[in-house]
């Protein structure tokens, strides 16, 4: 893999399956390590804020999307695929990958390392229609101009425009950058082909602000109205996914920004309560800068992280007592962790790529802690 190179350096060391917090602190850390960044990601989800939302059968998008991952935390979750629509809230990436898995045919979805609970559920599915509701126009849909291609290459699904007047909203404008003028043109030519008879159907509904979510016991459809002419129209759907945006989450014994849902920092370097860098620690990614970007974006944001690292350590700010790489190891037995390390980490994937082999599937994920431990230890 692309890590194996840093991976398997002697000066490398990896403890896997370790949860910063409770039985290892972040004291813990910065007393044997010189610099600690903190990669975490932002892995909750923001509400909506209207009334309705705690009404079953409303997920985040984000749960979706750890459960057909095979995290451990969403192994469990459920999603009601019995009706024939599914509707999604937000038009970014996410909202186009979860579409995507709900539409695919099993077989397209059984040549993905989809996790194996959710390739069953999802054979069985009914829903043929997903409507992702988009509050403003085309012109600021938040998605990729690659993903809203590859959705018009999905076998069987048509990619429907509705809910706005393609004259005014989908007219090229040159004052567009190349993204939206390619997004626009793009959606143009969705706009105008005529569906296929018994074709599966993505339904981007724009200019739709979501304001009730309606059902008594569960959910039975969303109240949806027109940005711009106040139109009011209930679309029903047994399964409603709110893809809005992630957001961080505080970390034990870091300063924690509840606005911005990001840990304070200055290019890297993390802020303590008096504003002022906090030696030796840093962060990078989501938790850095907030739930934005692709992958590439996330290359840069650590590439600045690590030359301020690099800085500090040649003004000699890194200097430190630490304890030992040992010392290290004896705390993590100490405190009865499992830690998992590179050659654990080989052994988890060469088990799901085994047990992939025997159903002609790339790899058969593990979903529960304690048999990644046990493929781990062979
Ligand atoms: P996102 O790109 O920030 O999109 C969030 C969407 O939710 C926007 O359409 C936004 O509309 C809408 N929204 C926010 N609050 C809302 C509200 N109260 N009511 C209705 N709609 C609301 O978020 P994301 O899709 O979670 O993606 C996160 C990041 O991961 C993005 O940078 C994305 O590109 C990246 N990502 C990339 C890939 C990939 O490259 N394949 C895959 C997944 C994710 P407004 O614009 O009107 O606010």
């Amino acid at each position: 893999t692309l890590f194996e190179r840093a991976f398997t350096n002697k000066r490398f060391g990896t403890h896997l399956n370790v949860e910063i917090g409770e039985r290892l602190t972040h004291a813990d850390l910065t007393a044997h390590h010189h610099a600690v960044i903190y990669a975490v990601g932002a892995s909750s989800s923001r509400p909506l804020d209207i009334p309705g939302e705690h009404l079953p059968g409303n997920h985040a998008a984000a749960q979706f999307v750890g459960w057909y991952n095979g995290h451990p935390d969403h192994s469990g979750a459920e999603f009601d695929l019995s009706g024939e629509r599914a509707v999604i809230v937000g038009n970014g990436n996410v909202a186009l990958d979860v579409a995507r898995v709900l539409l695919m045919s099993p077989d397209q979805l059984g040549q993905t390392d989809i996790a194996q609970h959710a390739l069953d559920a999802l054979a069985h599915s009914n829903i043929r229609e997903v409507v992702i509701i988009a509050r403003r126009g085309p012109r600021a849909a938040a998605f990729s101009v690659g993903e809203f291609l590859a959705l018009g290459h999905l076998d069987g699904v048509d990619v429907l425009i509705e809910g706005c007047d393609p004259a005014v909203h989908l007219a090229a404008d040159p004052g567009d950058d190349v993204e939206t003028a390619a997004k626009l043109d793009l959606a143009r030519r969705y706009a105008e082909r005529a569906p296929t008879p018994g074709n599966k159907r993505v339904v981007f509904h724009f200019l739709s602000t979501p304001t009730e979510v309606l059902g008594d016991d569960r959910v039975e459809g969303l109240r949806v109205t027109g940005t711009d002419d106040g139109a009011v129209t209930d679309l029903a759907t047994t399964l409603l996914l709110r893809s809005i945006g992630y957001r961080g989450t505080r970390q034990p014994g870091l300063e924690f920004d509840e606005a911005t849902g990001v840990v304070p920092n200055e290019h890297g370097r993390v802020l303590g309560a008096d504003g002022q860098p906090v030696p030796g620690v840093y962060v990078t990614g989501w938790i850095k800068r907030g739930p934005r970007g692709v992958i590439g974006t996330n290359r840069i944001c650590a590439e600045e992280t690590v030359a301020k690292l690099f800085e500090d350590f040649d003004a000699g700010a890194l200097t430190r007592a630490v304890g030992s790489r040992d010392a290290l190891c004896d705390l993590l037995a100490e405190r009865e962790l499992t830690p998992v390390d590179w050659t654990g980490w080989r052994g988890i994937d060469s088990a799901e790529r085994e047990r992939g082999a025997g159903s002609a599937r790339p790899r058969v994920k593990f979903v529960a802690i304690d048999e990644m431990l046990s493929a781990a230890e062979k």
